[in-house]
């Protein structure tokens, strides 16, 4: 199949049309949910210039993939040819201590009854990002989304249209361009688009890890003074037959003592976090460091503009939230634009991105102060912190109600659910 289709070059103006600039997994998943929603009655373009590269670029990331998205994807058919590369996630256990300590005593366990559903539904999957990328990308092309390798230059709103030009010289003209672009969104900046946030003094460090012993679809969080270490279960394999991914948050400016040795010191840094569990370990990708950010667009929207995915929000990862609000997102533009096209509206109009940005600026904004918080709690060595919040996640352990209240919120089926999120169709 072939990386790209031809660039829209000389198309008609139509209130028809949508771009998306972007091609991560929330942007393909709306664009794939629109198409399949209205077919050739929606015209669909993702650009990127990073499809050149198709899903190779996405290698060694994985994501934890709440319940609703879940369900978002079994409603677009999508779930069984994700669930090879995905791995349910049955308990979280919780541990507060510090790096070197001989015991690491476990203050908060999910699972067992606390599902999201209380039906054994998993809370979440850990889904590895190249296989995902994959199927949303043949998905795509089967549903009939024109994918572009090319990046958006520079989208002037008009009074029926936004007219985009591309890197590669074409122009399109459509109704509503959604912006997913990245954390630093060069759309959000044209269309003069604040941003609130800052950058944390953290790095998030991500590799994919082998051990001997299976993980039972445990994933364990350890809080340690400088930040969450995360070990998340993946798909079985490899030559020591199991597999984990590893999100371990450290300060930036430690990062490269860390990690500036050779393979052995680097696996005995993690081995000395990883702890002794899983049995012997062995480093299958990474390590690569990701600078951690906190930001929050001013607004959703621009005319005939939706912000989506990281270009409207970025969150501290020690939740494993951020992929899922732009999911929600891409579930709730879908949505706003398929009551407008049913009514006979234009999608790109000013009413329905109101109601796609009120959708989901509350459980945003919510979601990132709540990240925020946590990381201000965990990642520090005051004993005075350590003994309230050990005592706090202790209480939480012993009363399963809130237990539930918490899985919801990680499982990304709270507030404003959008249709598709609730595993209903558009
Ligand atoms: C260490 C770490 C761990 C994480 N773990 C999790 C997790 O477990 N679960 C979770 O839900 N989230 C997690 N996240 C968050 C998640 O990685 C991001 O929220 C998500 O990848 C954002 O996707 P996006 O498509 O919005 O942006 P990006 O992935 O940044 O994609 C933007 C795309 O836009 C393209 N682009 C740029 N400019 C243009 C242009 N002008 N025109 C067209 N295209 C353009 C780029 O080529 C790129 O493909 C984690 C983040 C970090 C840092």
């Amino acid at each position: 199949m072939s990386a790209t289709d031809h660039p829209p070059r000389g198309r008609r103006a139509g209130s028809r049309s949508l771009l998306v600039a972007g091609a991560g997994i929330a942007s393909l998943t709306l664009a794939v949910a629109l198409k399949r929603a209205h077919g050739p009655a929606l015209d669909v373009i993702v650009c990127d210039p990073g499809l050149e590269a198709g899903a190779v670029r996405h290698r060694g990331r994985a994501y934890a993939v709440a319940a609703g998205p879940r369900r978002m994807y079994e409603q677009l058919g999508l779930w069984p040819r994700i669930a090879a590369a995905a791995e349910p996630m049955r308990r979280l256990v919780i541990s507060d201590s510090r790096v070197g300590d001989p015991v690491r005593p476990v203050f908060l366990t999910f699972g067992d009854g606390t599902e999201a559903r209380g039906e054994g539904e998993p809370f979440a999957h850990m889904v590895e990002a190249e296989p995902l990328v994959g199927v949303l990308l043949d998905a795509a092309r089967e549903a009939g989304v024109r994918l572009v390798a090319a990046g958006v230059r520079a989208a002037v709103p008009g009074p029926g249209a936004i007219r985009v030009s591309l890197s590669d010289g074409s122009e399109a003209s459509v109704a509503l361009v959604a912006a997913a672009d990245g954390a630093r969104s060069a759309l959000r900046e044209g269309a003069g688009i604040g941003w609130v946030g800052w950058s944390y003094p953290q790095s998030g460090i991500v590799a994919t890890i082998q051990h001997a012993r299976d993980h039972e679809g445990r994933a364990f969080e350890h809080f340690l003074p400088s930040g969450p270490f995360a070990i998340l279960p993946l798909v079985a394999g490899g030559e020591l037959g199991h597999r984990s991914s590893i999100v371990w948050t450290e300060r930036s400016a430690d990062v490269r003592a860390l990690l500036g040795g050779d393979a052995a010191e680097t696996l005995a840094e993690i081995e000395r976090r990883f702890g002794a569990e899983l049995g012997r370990i062995a480093l299958e990708h990474g390590p690569s460091a990701h600078p951690l950010h906190l930001g929050i667009a001013r607004s959703f929207r621009a005319p005939r503009l939706a912000l989506l995915g990281d270009a409207a929000h970025v969150i501290h990862p020690l939740a494993g939230q951020g992929l899922n609000l732009g999911l929600a997102g891409a579930a709730a533009l879908a949505e706003a634009v398929t009551g407008a096209l049913r009514l006979g509206l234009d999608p790109g109009a000013d009413a329905v991105l109101r109601g796609y940005e009120q959708a989901r600026r509350f459980d945003t904004v919510a979601m990132a102060a709540a990240t925020d918080g946590l990381n201000r709690l965990f990642s520090n060595d005051s004993l005075t912190l350590r003994l309230t919040r050990d005592f706090g996640l202790g209480l939480v352990d012993r009363m399963p109600g809130l237990k539930r209240f918490f899985i919801g919120q990680a499982s990304a089926l709270r507030g404003q659910t959008p249709r598709l999120l609730r595993g209903e169709a558009l």
